[in-house]
């Protein structure tokens, strides 16, 4: 536009110099108020852009200074290039020119140089690049960037004054303006990123030159003095724009950033509970293990399983079970989130993990866990109740990478579910042994009964006189093709765990019915059941099935629960049992007086037998106690109507005793064993002939 402007008038001008005609005057006052206007309007802009500057830079937030200030920092060679540069023109210059003043001037823009080359070398050594931005803090280093940024500037302006004022080498002014005016229009790109910084090291380094200009009187000065002030002008304008650039970028990067950090810690927590999830709790686990400084410190892994959870989900629903997780997930986290890791591992299962001195602290973190779990959970008025079984793994005694140590947390809840509802278990070494062996009969449980490795064995049941069998109890044999023979007491609860005894258990009722329907009318079967085939609602189709296929009559079939059936859901079982009865079958309460026996259940339960546990009998001939108590209960059951059968009877004292009671029948090795079902058929035809034989 100013070059434009001239041209323009000049040609007009140069046709009458001397009477300036009416149209040309009016054209150049309008261009002269034109340019004023413009001129003005651009001055107002860039001021009310300072004073917006000044407001907005004071409301960034402290991250986004940071990265700003970081900006001053994010190009050391700049700076030490320039100030090499710099410092090297005005020591030439001073020492040329012999003046002191100069001298003292470039010696001291030379110290600041050394300073700030100093200063940003430091920081690059110590902050590799961005890495720990947060290391120092933004606002004292911008503070220090400004002191040497506006010392070097404001000497380098001093010294072009100087130049100008005391020499009058064109020379050295002209390498003293021109390396100031560089170091200032570099300066406004540079540092646009902290504008203030930047626009008073522009005014500071080039203002004096136009002052040392124009007071040379000289009119070529005064001209260039003019062209440094513009210039200063539109350098201001360019580091405002520059710096709303960087700005700009620099807030949607850390938009980005933080969007990207938001999803990132969305992935890591577990959608219902809001705790770690599984990768987390895998990722934190690993560092804290790194952390182990291998001293006294160790590591404590609690893996933990709720009991009794799926019932809460099956009886209440689902937004039952979320709830109870949700407030149990916060209970951990709020008990040990702060100091340790809390994760949900998926479904009941949940994790912590917790720095500890000494194992005891392991077994109290334990207790309290439990204590936490069992807790009742307020759900819409109802009172939720689990419990919880741990397995604990200590690093490094455990193992030493994560895989390991997770792997032996669950081998001890493996274990601790094992030997019951709410234990908690130690990892120790033997552990894999049993554990493994447990799962591999698990697999192996899968298919058993396809490739015909049962079989029932039957153990007669015996008057009290011995001489009659009454019945025959079926028992489970596990033949397996890699393990050889498995006791029941072992694989029972395993198939009891993955619910494979709903189908063993059914196919025992049906061989149990099968072999009885070929003895004498008067023997009874007894059969034992499982609480998980108790509650299978198809058992009475089952059952049926059974005395179907093989026409025995149901009265002669009997069907043995063990009393810790009846605790868990006292309704249920009732129902389960009376269902049994409706179909003419009798029920047996097996074990009695093992667990929590109450008499109550004798008369709230529709039991038509009572089978006395063996530990009692065992004690029958060393201690009066056992005797007292199993004369009362078999006195106790017969006003109650039932029958009583005493098991496990290895001794002839032991037989002895129980003749003195009204017991109805004995079953034990020392009358008979389990045996086949065709040993069975011989010994009754052999007791009936003799039973003849003596009649
Ligand atoms: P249980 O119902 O108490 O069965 C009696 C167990 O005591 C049997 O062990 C039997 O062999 C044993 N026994 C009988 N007389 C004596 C004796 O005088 N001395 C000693 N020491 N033991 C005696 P078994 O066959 O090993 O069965 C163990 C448990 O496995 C059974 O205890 C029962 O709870 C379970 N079980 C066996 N078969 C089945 C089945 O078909 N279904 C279910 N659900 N459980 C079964
Ligand atoms: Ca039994
Ligand atoms: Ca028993």
């Amino acid at each position: 536009m100013v070059g434009i402007l001239p041209g323009q008038v000049k040609t007009t001008t140069h046709t009458a110099p001397f009477a300036i005609p009416h149209f040309v005057r009016t054209t150049e006052r309008f261009w002269f108020f034109s340019l004023h206007e413009s001129k003005a309007r651009f001055m107002n802009g860039l001021i009310s852009r300072l004073r917006q500057l000044r407001q907005s830079d004071q409301a960034i937030a402290d991250a986004v200074r940071e990265t700003l200030v970081e900006s001053l920092y994010a190009s050391p060679r700049s700076l030490i290039i320039g100030a090499l540069t710099s410092s090297a023109i005005t020591a030439t210059v001073s020492i040329v020119s012999r003046d002191r003043a100069m001298v003292i001037c470039a010696i001291a823009i030379a110290i600041v140089a050394c300073i700030r080359i100093a200063d940003a070398v430091r920081l690059e050594l110590r902050v590799p690049k961005r890495a720990t931005p947060n290391k120092a803090p933004g606002r004292r280093r911008e503070i220090v960037y400004r002191v040497g940024a506006l010392c070097y500037s404001a000497l380098l302006g001093t010294f072009g004054l100087l130049t100008l004022l005391n020499t009058s080498d064109g020379v050295l002014q002209l390498l003293a303006v021109t390396t100031t005016i560089g170091y200032a229009a570099g300066i406004a790109g540079r540092n646009a990123g902290r504008p203030w910084i930047a626009l008073v090291q522009l005014c500071c380094a080039s203002l004096p030159l136009a002052v040392g200009l124009i007071v040379s009187l000289d009119v070529l000065k005064i001209v260039l003095a003019v062209v440094i002030v513009l210039f200063v002008v539109a350098m201001m304008d360019i580091t405002l724009q520059t710096y709303s650039v960087i700005l700009k970028a620099t807030l949607a990067s850390r938009e980005k950033a933080a969007l990207a950090e938001h999803h990132a810690a969305i992935a890591r927590r577990d959608d219902l509970t809001g705790v770690a999830n599984r990768t987390a709790f895998r990722e934190r686990f690993e560092a804290r293990l790194r952390a182990l400084d291998g001293g006294s410190q160790w590591l404590a892994i609690h893996w933990i399983d709720l009991d009794r959870f799926k019932e809460i989900n099956d009886s209440f629903g689902h937004l039952a079970g979320n709830a109870l997780l949700v407030c149990i997930a916060g209970r951990l986290n709020e008990a040990f989130g702060s100091a340790g890791i809390v994760a949900r591992l998926g479904g009941d299962e949940f994790a912590v993990v917790c720095e500890i001195e000494h194992r005891d602290a392991a077994n109290s973190i334990g207790h309290r866990i439990i204590e936490l779990v069992e807790r009742p959970v307020d759900h819409d008025g109802r009172l939720l109740h689990v419990g919880a079984s741990l397995g604990i793994a200590i690093a490094p005694a455990d193992g030493a990478d994560a895989d390991t140590l997770l792997k032996n947390a669950d081998l001890a809840l493996y274990r601790a579910k094992d030997t019951g509802r709410g234990r908690m278990c130690f990892y120790e070494p033997l552990m894999d042994e049993k554990v493994q062996r447990s799962r591999d009969l698990a697999l192996e449980l899968t298919g058993a009964l396809e490739r015909g490795e049962f079989h029932v064995m039957f153990q007669p049941i015996f008057d009290l006189a011995g001489e009659r069998i009454l019945s025959c109890e079926a028992l489970l044999r596990w033949t397996n093709r890699r393990h050889g023979p498995i006791s029941p007491a072992e694989f029972i609860p395993i198939a009891e765990d993955n619910g494979l005894i709903v189908a063993i258990g059914g196919w025992v009722i049906r061989e149990a019915c099968k072999a009885a329907s070929e003895w004498p009318g008067d023997v009874q079967i007894a059969v034992n059941l499982s609480p998980i085939q108790l509650r299978s609602a198809n058992l009475p189709m089952v059952i049926m099935g059974a005395l179907a296929a093989s026409g025995l009559p149901a009265e002669r079939l009997e069907l043995e629960v063990t009393e810790s059936v009846l605790l868990d859901d006292i309704d249920a079982s009732l129902a389960a049992l009376n269902a049994i009865n409706r179909l003419n079958v009798r029920t047996t309460l097996d074990d009695f007086g093992t667990g929590y026996s109450s008499l109550s259940y004798l008369t709230k339960f529709p039991f038509q037998t009572l089978k006395i546990d063996r530990s009692f009998i065992t004690d029958l001939d060393q201690s009066p106690a056992s005797v007292a108590i199993v004369q009362t209960v078999i006195e106790l059951a017969a006003k109650l109507g039932m029958r009583t059968v005493a098991e496990g009877i290895e001794t002839q004292a032991q037989l002895d005793q129980l003749r003195r009671t009204r017991c109805d029948a004995v079953q034990g090795f020392l009358l008979a064993r389990p045996i086949s079902a065709s040993m069975v058929t011989s010994m009754l035809a052999g007791s009936r002939l003799e039973a003849n034989g003596r009649s």
